[in-house]
């Protein structure tokens, strides 16, 4: 992508009504824009790393056996009345009417309809276990929007949802999704630990919450130092190895984390962390909770029929895009995580009227794409002050600086944005570095 003919609104200066990084950072680097409160419009350069995102989550989604579909936004209310939760709901529930004044609503999440989908085509235990996921928008009327993407009104989840023949099925549903969760987060270049959380009235000890440790998160964690080093992603483990998955979710959960909700001082280890976190996941396991109210029966292979165990599961994406800045970045911008990042490689010419310089960025940006990577070309006619700033803001992991005077002795300067540092290298040898690099 060149620059020049980009649209990358970025600001020099903090916005006011911004409160924590990574919402001035969006801000700033030109990712979105607020059209109303907790609303925003995801710019070209936020989109990216929204999508990016989103298809880590897809990949181990699909890898752990789940099925995409996509649900519409919109809903019936029948459903929910069904289940009981259209009163329930309260406030956070954007209810519409249509113009044959029927009763829909914006979905704030999508257990009634999943359960609707479910009973309609699955009627024996042959055809379970089943495990259904969408990535779409929610909308939740919340009190406060604030944060930006953090907590906003409407925003980007993926959710959920398994269906299972007996109890022990459902466990091993839940700790298929523990696993994914894991595996998903750590392709993000981040840590979220899962935590012990609140099942409401339902009870039982089957919800984590996975919590990106960060001063401005919202909840407030209490964690074993243990978690720092534990390996969280289960090498090796096959989804479908129900023992080794047991094994692997026995020894995580035996280490102490809990929101402090769950917080128990009288069982947490001595070596305890207290600090806040932001929530970019949540599994549960909620039994028959829908089925009952639904009605999602099957039959078993006595010919009884019986009421289907159910989890369901959600990661917040638009929220990770937050949670992601927040856990990496410093006092100049961002700094993306290489799995995420916008674009791998920035390119900054610092003479666009030099015909060499200008010939030299332009060479080495159509092999770098050539590659198979990423990259942003900053030709436009800034100072190169303002340039260096602009790549840090934005946080693109590698950024080559090409000028006239290193040209001459045949070099240019490589960055990494994570550490700062800074080396000459040569023209000849950068794409060879950047492509086994940024790989
Ligand atoms: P919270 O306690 O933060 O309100 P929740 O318990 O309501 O979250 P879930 O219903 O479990 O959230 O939704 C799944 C995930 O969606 C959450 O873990 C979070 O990452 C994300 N999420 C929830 N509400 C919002 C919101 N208002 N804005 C952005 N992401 C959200
Ligand atoms: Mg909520």
């Amino acid at each position: 992508m060149r620059l020049s003919q980009y649209y990358l609104p970025t600001l020099k200066e903090d916005p006011k009504e911004a409160e924590i990084a990574s919402h001035r950072l969006m801000l700033r680097a030109g990712m979105i824009k607020q059209t109303s409160s907790g609303i925003y419009v995801w710019l070209p350069l936020g989109l990216r790393v929204l999508k990016k995102i989103e298809e880590i989550v897809r990949k181990e989604q699909n890898a752990s056996g789940a099925h995409e579909i996509l649900m519409p936004t919109i809903q019936s209310a029948d459903l929910w009345k069904e289940s009981g939760r259209y009163d329930a709901y309260g406030k956070e529930m954007l209810r519409i009417s249509d113009r044959a004044d029927r009763e829909m609503l914006y979905g704030p999440t999508n257990e009634e309809m999943i359960t609707d989908i479910f009973r309609s085509h699955i009627k024996s235990y042959k055809s379970l276990p089943q495990n259904l996921y969408h990535i779409q928008w929610k909308f939740r009327d919340e009190i406060r929007p604030r944060f930006g993407v953090m907590r906003g009104r409407e925003f980007l989840m993926k959710d959920n949802y398994s269906f299972d023949l007996t109890k022990a099925d459902a466990v091993h549903s839940y700790q298929k999704m523990y696993l994914a969760y894991l595996r998903t987060f750590a392709a993000m270049g981040i840590q979220a630990i899962p935590m012990k959380a609140d099942t409401g009235p339902i009870g039982g000890d089957m919800s984590h919450e996975f919590i990106v440790l960060a001063e401005t998160g919202e909840s407030d964690v209490f964690v074993d130092k243990a978690w720092m080093d534990a390996d969280l992603t289960g090498d090796g483990i096959d989804y479908n190895n129900r023992a080794k998955l047991d094994n692997f979710y026995q020894a995580l959960t035996s280490m102490y984390a809990a929101t402090d909700e769950k917080h128990d001082p009288d069982n947490a280890p001595d070596n305890l962390i207290h600090t806040r976190g932001i929530e970019v996941g949540h599994i549960f396991n909620f039994g028959t909770k829908y089925s009952e109210a639904m009605n999602a029966k099957v039959q078993d292979q006595n010919g009884d029929m019986v009421t289907v165990e159910m989890g369901s599961y959600g990661i917040g994406v638009s929220r990770l895009v937050g949670a992601i800045i927040e856990a990496n970045h410093d006092d100049d911008g961002i700094k993306w995580p290489e799995a995420v990042a916008p674009f791998s490689v920035g390119i900054i010419n610092l003479k666009p009227s030099d015909r060499d310089c200008t010939e030299a960025c332009n060479d080495l940006y159509t092999k770098l794409e050539k590659a198979g990577l990423e990259v942003l070309l900053d030709d436009t006619e800034d100072r190169g002050g303002t340039k260096f700033a602009n790549m840090d803001l934005i946080g693109i992991p590698w950024q080559v600086v090409i000028g006239p005077k290193g040209l001459e002795q045949g070099t240019v300067e490589l960055k990494k944005r994570a550490t700062g540092e800074k080396k000459e290298v040569t023209l000849d040898s950068i794409l060879e570095m950047l492509s086994g690099e940024a790989k």
